[in-house]
């Protein structure tokens, strides 16, 4: 027999002390209809049985999270639209448990457009008022390499049935370095996308993870990939034709039209305090970072038994905090606002950082003034390269 969870507010000792603030709310969600041969994520066939234990599981990890104001929910995954009605489930035991009316924060949801479109209205009355579509491609022959399981035309009809639901705020992801892909079939996506008038593109590199299928083909034929060079010049020319048609790139990956920002992302590169929920959910409050186990089977089974479903918890020392501050906040084009910043930590930014911002502003690849921090556009294709730097703030007093 399972074990009741905790009653709600009762937070059992696995649970992270917290501080006061907002915080956004991740949940993973596992289950993909077939897993693309270039996914790392924590991911596993759908199952529809399995997914009504694991959603259990979910409320279980919920209920023992102490309540706190929320500012964002963002249900992630895997492909958390493959839930279809569990998905209503989900949030109003999350709406319930933290006493925010549904509607009143941003809350996403992951979704492919191959599955599901007739949920699309319940999920909107459930309170789920952003989409993030996977798309990936406008182009079916790239579509068909990434072992996607939708073309162009349904990604396209998805996000019309979408907008017909009342669904404004609809991001679209699309992926530059696809095998085959060329400057003129990646622009064409892009296209296309903006074409459907939505207010927010993703625009991010493939990352060939090793262990995955993908890895293997890259060592059989390296040919079949564009370089990192071509990647990066796709890249610089998507994000010129984006800004051309009102879509400005508030992050390195990330274009909207104004008021259409991702509010969850922006909490995560800010620092937020953000709960994660679920297998591999990683989550950060008042300075400890935690990380769930990977295996959904036993993230269930730590569930039922009244367990915790942590892999790690990690409490970050102090010049750590400081020091993924200001590389998160780099992420965002707008950069370390040297104003917050000092407000926050009681630190000069320019001061504890001034090596890494001598270096990094001699390459040409950061900015800094007055005002604050940022990237270059050329610093935001070596985004990697200039974090490095700002790993070890220097905290010596003055
Ligand atoms: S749909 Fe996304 S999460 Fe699922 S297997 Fe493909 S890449 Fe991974």
């Amino acid at each position: 027999m399972m074990r009741a969870a905790p009653p709600a507010g009762v937070a059992p000792a696995w649970t992270a002390q917290t501080s006061d603030n907002g915080v956004g709310v991740y949940v993973h969600l596992p289950f993909c209809d077939r897993i693309c041969p270039y996914c790392d994520f924590a991911v596993v066939p759908y199952e529809s049985q399995f997914a009504r234990r694991y959603v259990d599981a979910v409320l279980r990890e919920l209920a023992a999270t102490t309540p706190r104001p929320v500012q964002t929910i963002y249900l992630g995954g895997g492909t958390p639209s493959l839930l279809g009605t569990a998905i209503a489930t989900l949030l109003t035991a999350i709406f319930d448990h933290t006493g925010v009316a549904p509607g009143s924060i941003e809350c996403t949801l992951e979704a492919n457009p191959a599955r599901n479109a007739e949920h699309l209205a319940a999920w909107r009355a459930a309170g789920v008022n952003r989409l993030s579509v996977g798309v990936q491609s406008f182009n079916d022959a790239e579509l068909h390499r990434l072992g996607r399981n939708h073309d162009a035309a349904t990604a396209a009809a998805f996000v019309r049935r979408a907008r017909d639901a009342g669904f404004t705020n609809i991001g679209i992801d699309i992926m530059a370095g696809i095998p085959g892909q060329t400057p003129s079939t990646l622009s064409r996506s892009l296209e296309t996308a903006c074409e459907l008038g939505v207010p927010h593109i993703s625009l991010y590199a493939l990352t060939v993870e090793t262990g995955t299928p993908y890895a293997l083909w890259r060592d059989r034929a390296p040919a079949a990939f564009p370089g990192e060079d071509a990647v990066a010049a796709m890249l610089e020319d998507g994000a010129a034709r984006l800004a051309a048609v009102g879509l400005r790139q508030y992050e390195i990956s990330n274009f909207a039209r104004p008021g259409f920002a991702c509010a969850h992302n922006i909490g995560y590169w800010r620092q937020r305090d953000c709960i994660g929920l679920g297998v591999s959910a990683a989550g950060y409050e008042a300075g400890r970072r935690y990380r769930n186990v990977r295996s959904t089977l036993e993230y269930c089974r730590r569930m039922e038994r009244g367990e915790s479903p942590r892999q790690s918890i990690e409490e970050l020392p102090w010049p750590a905090r400081v020091g993924e501050a200001a590389i998160l906040a780099l992420r965002m084009v707008d950069g370390i606002d040297n104003e917050s910043f000092r407000a926050r930590f009681g630190l000069d930014p320019r001061r504890v950082f001034a090596r890494a911002i001598e270096r990094c502003a001699a390459a040409g690849l950061l900015e800094a003034d007055t005002a604050g921090i940022r990237l270059t556009p050329g610093g935001r294709l070596l985004a990697n390269v200039v974090c490095v730097e700002f790993l070890e703030p220097e905290l010596a007093p003055a």
